[in-house]
C-alpha cells in the first residue's frame, strides 16, 4: 500500500493518509524541554535496564494514581514502548502450547507475539456486540490451558472502552481460573467526550497479583518515535522483565526517560486535554459523513482515534469489470481510485472492516471520507 500511495503522490496526486497510527501533533514543550537538559547535561549513557530509579516512582505513582491500587518502584519498568513491555510479558509469561484469549478485533502484534513465545492466540469475537467484550464468551474460551487473556481499552481498532460490570465479571473470571490479565491501555488518555476509561483494577483490586498493566507514552506525549511505555506487575515478574529486557535491547533510551520525566513532573493535563478536544471535534465531523455512507456499519468509538467501518455488504460488488472480493482488494482499490490510504481489517482479525485514524488534518478528515462516501457509491 505504501509503495502505491507513494506512486500516487509522484504522479502529483494528494493521497489522503488514514492509515497512520499515531497523532498528527508535535509532542509536548515539556518533552522537548526535558530532552535538551538531558542532552545538554551529559545523560546520553546507559541507565539501569528498567529505567532512572527516579522515573521508576513517577511511573509507580502514576500507575497508583490510575489503577487505585498502590504500586512500588520494584513493581514497574521502563520499556522501548508499550510493544516491548508486552513482548516482554508474553516472554515471561507463556509457556509453549499455552492458551491466550484475545477479543477480536485486535491489535495486530498480540497474536504474532503469543506465536513468538510459541503460545496458542485463542480469538473471542466482539463483533456480535458493538466490540464490547462479554465475560460469558470469554467464559466459554477458558481451557485448563489458558494462561492468559490480552485486553485492551480503550481499543485499537474498533474505538471501544470495555464497561465496568464485564470488566468485573472478566476479572472474576481471571482469578477463578487463575489465568494472568494482561491489560494493555496504551489509549487510556485518549477517550472521546462523555466517555470514561474504566481500569480493571479500580474494579477488581484483588487482581493486582494476577495483573500486567501496559501504557506508553507514545499516545498520551505523541512520542511515538522515542520509544517509551512502560510495564506493572508483580515484581517476580518484574524481575524476569529485568532479566529478559537485560540480554535484549537493556534500557529504554536514557533522553526519552529524562524528557519524560521531566514532563511528568510539570504536567498539567492540558496537552492531552487540548488534543482530546480537537479529537472530539473531527469525529463529530467524520460521525456525520459516515451516517451518509450507503450500508455501513459503525459503532460509534468512544476512545482511541479510530473509525472502524464494516462494509461487508459492498464485498463482490463490481467497480466497471473489477470485482471487489475483498476488503484488502477494496483497500487497494480505495488508493488507486480515491487516493485514501485505509488499512484492511483483515490486519486486525476482522475481513469485513476498514480501520480510519480521524487523527489527521480535520480538512482531511472530511475530504478523505467524501471520498470514501462516494467511491461507495459507485459500486454496483
Ligand atoms: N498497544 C496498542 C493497542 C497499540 O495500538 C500500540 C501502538 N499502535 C501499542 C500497543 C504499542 O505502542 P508503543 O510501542 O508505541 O508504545
Amino acid at each position: 500500500m505504501r509503495t502505491i500511495a507513494n506512486e500516487l503522490k509522484a504522479q502529483g496526486l494528494q493521497v489522503i493518509n488514514f492509515a497512520a497510527g499515531e497523532l498528527d501533533v508535535d509532542t509536548d514543550e515539556l518533552v522537548k524541554e526535558g530532552a535538551r537538559k538531558a542532552i545538554d547535561g551529559g545523560h546520553n549513557i546507559y541507565t539501569p535496564t528498567l529505567g532512572l530509579p527516579e522515573l521508576r516512582k513517577q511511573v509507580a505513582a502514576l500507575v497508583t494514581r490510575h489503577a487505585g491500587v498502590a504500586y512500588a518502584h520494584n513493581e514497574v519498568g521502563l520499556t522501548a514502548g508499550a510493544k516491548q513491555a508486552l513482548y516482554n510479558a508474553a516472554m515471561v509469561l507463556i509457556d509453549p502450547e499455552d492458551e491466550v484469549i484475545i477479543p477480536a478485533p485486535y491489535w495486530v502484534t498480540f497474536p504474532t507475539q503469543v506465536e513468538l513465545a510459541q503460545g496458542r492466540p485463542v480469538f473471542v469475537d466482539t463483533r456480535p456486540h458493538g466490540y464490547q467484550l462479554l465475560a460469558s464468551d470469554v467464559q466459554r474460551a477458558i481451557t485448563p490451558r489458558t494462561r492468559a487473556l490480552i485486553l485492551n481499552t480503550p481499543n485499537n481498532p474498533t474505538g471501544a472502552v470495555y464497561g465496568r460490570e464485564e470488566l468485573a465479571k472478566i476479572a472474576a473470571l481471571a482469578i477463578e481460573h487463575d489465568f494472568w490479565v494482561i491489560f494493555d491501555e496504551c489509549y487510556a488518555s485518549l477517550v472521546r467526550a462523555g466517555h470514561r476509561h474504566k481500569h480493571i483494577l479500580a474494579i477488581e483490586p484483588r487482581l493486582k497479583e494476577r495483573a500486567v498493566l501496559v501504557n506508553s507514552f507514545s499516545k498520551s506525549h505523541a512520542l511515538t518515535g522515542w520509544r517509551l511505555g512502560y510495564v506493572a506487575a508483580p515484581a517476580e515478574v518484574i524481575k524476569a522483565m529485568e532479566n529478559l529486557q537485560g540480554h535484549t535491547t537493556s534500557n529504554p533510551s536514557s533522553v526519552a526517560q529524562y524528557a519524560v520525566s521531566h514532563a511528568l513532573a510539570h504536567d498539567d493535563g492540558s496537552f492531552i486535554a487540548a488534543i482530546n478536544r480537537a479529537l472530539d471535534e473531527r469525529l463529530r465531523q467524520a460521525l456525520a459523513i459516515v451516517a451518509d455512507m450507503p450500508e455501513v456499519k459503525v459503532a460509534p468509538p468512544q476512545g482511541a482515534f479510530y473509525l472502524f467501518l464494516d462494509i461487508s455488504a459492498h464485498l463482490g460488488r463490481r467497480l466497471g469489470d473489477l470485482v471487489v472480493a475483498d476488503v484488502d482488494q477494496f483497500c487497494e482499490l480505495a488508493l488507486r481510485e480515491a487516493q485514501i490510504a485505509l488499512v484492511s481489517g483483515a490486519a486486525f482479525g476482522d475481513p469485513s472492516s476498514v480501520r480510519v485514524s480521524y487523527a489527521i488534518a480535520p480538512g482531511d478528515v472530511v475530504e478523505g471520507l467524501h471520498r470514501l462516501r462516494r467511491l461507495l457509491q459507485r459500486l454496483r
